[in-house]
C-alpha cells in the first residue's frame, strides 16, 4: 500500500470542502444546501444550443482566445449592459470556467513570491490557487455585522496595512461568496486607490454579478472606477447566470496588456475551453430573454423562506444581497464548532451545509457560522425547511 503522495504546497488544502460535503449530502441523503450548484437544469435554450452546436461539427479545439462569436457575445452583453466597449480580440479570452480563469491570471501575471491581499472569508479556490502560483497571501477580514441588518465589512486600516512594496494583486469577489455581500462604491474607490497608490492589479470575480436581490446594493464593477480600466482583470461566466455550472465557460476581460499574461498561461493550462459548449453560450448570451431576471426572483424569495426558517431555529442569518448564499451563526445553539454542528446537520437533520472556517486563514473567526446555498428549486428549500424543524440545541 502506498500512502497518498501530495506536493507539500497542496497538502494544507486536503480535499476541498465542497467534495466533502457533497459525499456527505449523499451518504445521508440529506438535501445538498452545501456546494453551491442548482438542481436545475437551466434555460430551455441551453440544450438547443449545445445540441445544435454538436450536429453542426464544432467538436475539435478551438481559437486558443475563445469561439470568435462567444468573444463578440461577450463584448455585445457588455455594451447592451452599459459597461462600456471592449476589443472581442484583444481584451477578452475564454477558459474552461471562471477557475480557469482564476489559475491563468495568477499564472501568468505573477512571479513566486509576490504577495496577494485576499478578504476572508474567501473562495477556498484562490487560495489553493495562490499556492500552486508560489504567491504569498495577506488576509482582510470582513467582519460579520454587529446589528441585524447589516451586511460584513472590513477596517479601512487593515485593508491599508496589507499592503506592502511586495504586493502586486488584490482579489476582489463582489458579488462575494460566501457571504453575499455586495461590495459599495464608497469601498470599491477605497480599494481602486490603493491599487493606484501601489502599481497593485485588482482582479475581480464577479461570476455572481447578475444575481442581485436589492436595488439599493447594485452591482459596481471595479473596472469602471476612474484609473481603472488599465489595472483591472474582471473575472465571470455562464455557469451562475444561467444555471449551467457544468458547462465550465468561462472569461478573463482585461486590457490588451494583462491578457497577454492571461494567455500566456492560458494556453497552457487547457489551450481552450469545450468548443460545442462555446457556440452554445454564444447563442445563449446573445438571447439572454428574462432568464437572469427570473432566477433571482426565485433565489431572493429562496433566501428569505430559507433565512426565516433558519431564525426561527435559533441562528442569526446574516444579511446577505447576491449569490447563492447565506452565512448564520448557529452559535446560541451550543455546538462544539462549524464542523461539528454541519455534521449534525446532515447525518442527523438531513440538511447538508457547508462549515465555513475553512474559508479563513484562522479557522475560528468561522467556526460560529454555516453557509447555507438556497440556488435550488421552491420545493428543494421547502423540504430542507421541514428538515430543519428536527434541529435541536446540542445542549
Ligand atoms: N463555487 C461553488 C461553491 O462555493 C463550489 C465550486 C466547487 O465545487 N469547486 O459552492
Amino acid at each position: 500500500m502506498h500512502s497518498p503522495r501530495v506536493a507539500e504546497r497542496l497538502v494544507p488544502f486536503g480535499t476541498s470542502i465542497f467534495a466533502q460535503m457533497t459525499r456527505l449530502a449523499q451518504q445521508h441523503n440529506a438535501v445538498n444546501l452545501a456546494q453551491g450548484f442548482p438542481d436545475f437544469d437551466g434555460p430551455g435554450l441551453a440544450h438547443k444550443a449545445a445540441t445544435d452546436a454538436l450536429a453542426a461539427g464544432h467538436s475539435q479545439y478551438s481559437r486558443m482566445i475563445g469561439v470568435p462569436p462567444l468573444n463578440e457575445a461577450i463584448a455585445a452583453s457588455w455594451a447592451s449592459r452599459g459597461l462600456g466597449t471592449i476589443d472581442p480580440e484583444r481584451e477578452i479570452t475564454v477558459t474552461s470556467g471562471c477557475s480557469e480563469a482564476i489559475v491563468s491570471v495568477l499564472l501568468g501575471l505573477f512571479n513566486p513570491g509576490d504577495e496577494i491581499v485576499v478578504f476572508e472569508p474567501y473562495f477556498d479556490f484562490y487560495t489553493a490557487c495562490a499556492a500552486m502560483a508560489g504567491l504569498v497571501p495577506r488576509f482582510v477580514t470582513l467582519h460579520p455585522p454587529s446589528r441585524k441588518g447589516d451586511g460584513f465589512t472590513f477596517d479601512a486600516e487593515a485593508l491599508k496595512r496589507a499592503f506592502t512594496p511586495r504586493t502586486k494583486a488584490i482579489f476582489i469577489n463582489t458579488p462575494h461568496n460566501p457571504t453575499g455581500k455586495v461590495y459599495s462604491r464608497e469601498e470599491l474607490t477605497l480599494i481602486a486607490g490603493l491599487c493606484q497608490r501601489h502599481g497593485v492589479i485588482a482582479i475581480t470575480d464577479e461570476v455572481y454579478e447578475h444575481l442581485i436581490y436589492d436595488d439599493a446594493q447594485p452591482h459596481i464593477q471595479m473596472r469602471s472606477l476612474p484609473g481603472m480600466e488599465d489595472k483591472t482583470v474582471t473575472l465571470s461566466s455562464l455557469g451562475k447566470t444561467f444555471s449551467l455550472t457544468g458547462w465550465k465557460i468561462g472569461w478573463a476581460v482585461a486590457p490588451a496588456h494583462l491578457s497577454a499574461g492571461v494567455r500566456a498561461a492560458h494556453q497552457f493550462l487547457t489551450f481552450c475551453a469545450a468548443t460545442p459548449l462555446q457556440h452554445a453560450a454564444a447563442a445563449i448570451l446573445r438571447e439572454p430573454g428574462d432568464y437572469t431576471r427570473g432566477i433571482a426572483s426565485l433565489m431572493a424569495g429562496n433566501r428569505d423562506r430559507l433565512g426565516a426558517a433558519l431564525e426561527r431555529l435559533g441562528l442569526t442569518v446574516h444579511r446577505s444581497d447576491s449569490t447563492y448564499f447565506l452565512m448564520a451563526d448557529h452559535g446560541a445553539l451550543g455546538y462544539a464548532d462549524d464542523r461539528a454542528f454541519c455534521r449534525h446537520l446532515a447525518e442527523h437533520v438531513g440538511v447538508a451545509a457547508i462549515p465555513p472556517s475553512v474559508f479563513y486563514s484562522d479557522p475560528r473567526r468561522g467556526q460560529s457560522m454555516a453557509r447555507f446555498a438556497f440556488c435550488k428549486r421552491r420545493e428543494t428549500i421547502d423540504e430542507a425547511i421541514r428538515r430543519l424543524e428536527r434541529l435541536k440545541p446540542a445542549r
